[in-house]
């Protein structure tokens, strides 16, 4: 198996190697250069394989020989080890709760396996390098990469996150655990973190004397397992009968991305639906043909507060770069934050279910474009605990909402964090 860049410009590359680059020398996000469909037994036996079985049978392909299929199975069962249980919510509906890993999101799936991946690389190599993982987060990801990457052998940390915009708990998850974990409080955005890293990752002052890599979702590491999910919801509802629509909330668009994966894969998938925040660069785009990305704008789904979302060029590819290709396969409406609380106290209410914000945006989407359709099964993604958004839960839910242990501990944490506002604070920071 081989990857290509899709700027086109630049050598193509092996698993392990578009792993530990992360992004292509010509700045392009790396695509698999073959995909082939999974047999037809493999669909009528699914209900029989286990998670590890299902995740190995689908990644495998895309790891080619990089890594022997019994590390692949160890790593596979490592990474897998927690539930992703369907919860009915409504007739025809349910939550495909993605948040029962070790940081409560769904980013724990692709950030363990890139984590063990790079740990494996590292364990062949006869000449120990360290790489540096080089991460910009906006809530979520620094937690999941901090979680996935602790004590790996021969790999540091760092990561960026916006000053007084990520949650308490989410601060906690990657300013608290040490070691090969550092975490840089950056005064500024979102993206200005997003951009700081993007200029070390060009800055040739590194060459030669740290390697660099990503852990955002163009990492195909990261990215790729997400298809997982969409597997694991299908052998669940495989017997209901009915055509599959998946609506996943959405900011860089990773996800939503490996379930598109997963369908070019043969997963049997009527329709997929997005919902976005306020950044509604995708939704637009399928309403008027003009892809117009934009400074992000703050919200209470703040994982989702990206601007130009990084993975839509692999959606485009998956589409064959046809808009109405795309419109006959994917729908999108963005909610505004009213709209967004509005939905978690009727879930509350009348359905008895507690969303996080990012959750009750893939629910709206869900009956947005179900209202219009007859016969089908609904699911949408729950991609965090509601727990690690207390601070804009409206507080009838929030006091429902039982802490898990594992948060109350870290919780009494002391933060250790260093305050950066330049690119070269940054730079000297990784050099010293
Ligand atoms: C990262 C994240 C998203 C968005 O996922 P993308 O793959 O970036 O589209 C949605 N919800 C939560 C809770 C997240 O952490």
């Amino acid at each position: 198996m081989t990857y290509f860049s899709l700027n086109k410009n630049a050598p193509n590359v092996s698993f392990q190697e578009a792993v530990v680059k992360g992004l292509a020398p010509d700045r392009g996000l790396y695509f698999p250069s073959e995909i082939a469909t999974l047999p037809t037994s493999f669909f009528e036996s699914i209900t029989e394989l286990d998670t590890v079985e299902i995740a190995f049978e689908t990644i495998k392909q895309f790891v080619g020989n990089d890594i022997p299929a019994t590390e692949l199975k160890r790593i596979l069962t490592d990474v897998l080890s927690f539930d992703f249980p369907l919860t009915e919510i409504a007739p025809n509906i349910s939550a495909l709760e993605l948040y029962h890993g070790p940081t409560l999101a769904f980013k724990d799936v692709g950030a363990r396996f890139m984590a063990r991946c790079l740990g494996y690389f590292n364990s062949q190599k006869e000449t120990k390098e360290d790489v540096t993982v080089l991460v910009a987060t906006s809530g979520d990801t620094g937690g999941a990469v901090a979680s996935g990457f602790y004590e790996v052998e021969g790999v540091e940390v760092v990561i960026l996150y916006p000053s007084g915009k990520v949650s308490d708990i989410q601060e906690k998850q990657l300013t608290t655990l040490g070691k090969n974990i550092s975490a840089l409080e950056v005064e500024g955005t979102f993206d200005d973190c997003q951009e700081m890293v993007k200029q070390a990752f060009l800055d040739e002052d590194f060459n030669g004397k740290k390697t660099l890599t990503s852990a955002n979702s163009i990492n195909v590491a990261r990215w790729l397992p997400q298809m997982f999910y969409y597997f694991f919801a299908y052998k669940q509802l495989k017997n209901q009968g009915k055509e599959l629509v998946f609506s996943v909330p959405s900011g860089n668009f990773g996800n939503i991305c490996a379930g598109m994966m997963a369908q070019k894969l043969g997963l049997p998938v009527h329709h997929f639906v997005t919902g976005t925040n306020a950044n509604n660069i995708v939704p637009h785009y399928l309403k008027t043909g003009e892809y117009q990305p934009k400074p992000s704008v703050a919200t209470i789904s703040n994982a989702m507060d990206v601007g130009a979302p990084s993975n839509f060029i692999r959606i485009q590819q998956l589409h064959g770069n046809d808009i109405s290709v795309l419109r006959k396969n994917l729908s999108g409406y963005s909610y505004t934050d009213e709209e967004t609380r509005k939905t978690m106290l009727q879930l509350f209410k009348e359905n008895n279910y507690i969303p996080d914000p990012h959750g009750a945006i893939g629910y709206l989407a869900l009956k947005e474009y179900l209202a219009k359709k007859n016969g089908l099964y609904g699911v949408f993604l729950e991609t965090a605990h509601p727990v690690k958004f207390l601070d804009v839960i409206p507080k009838r839910i929030s006091d429902e909402i039982e802490v898990p242990q594992s948060i109350k501990a870290i919780m009494d944490k002391t933060k250790k964090a260093e305050k950066i506002s330049t690119y070269s604070q940054l730079k000297h920071y990784l050099l010293s």
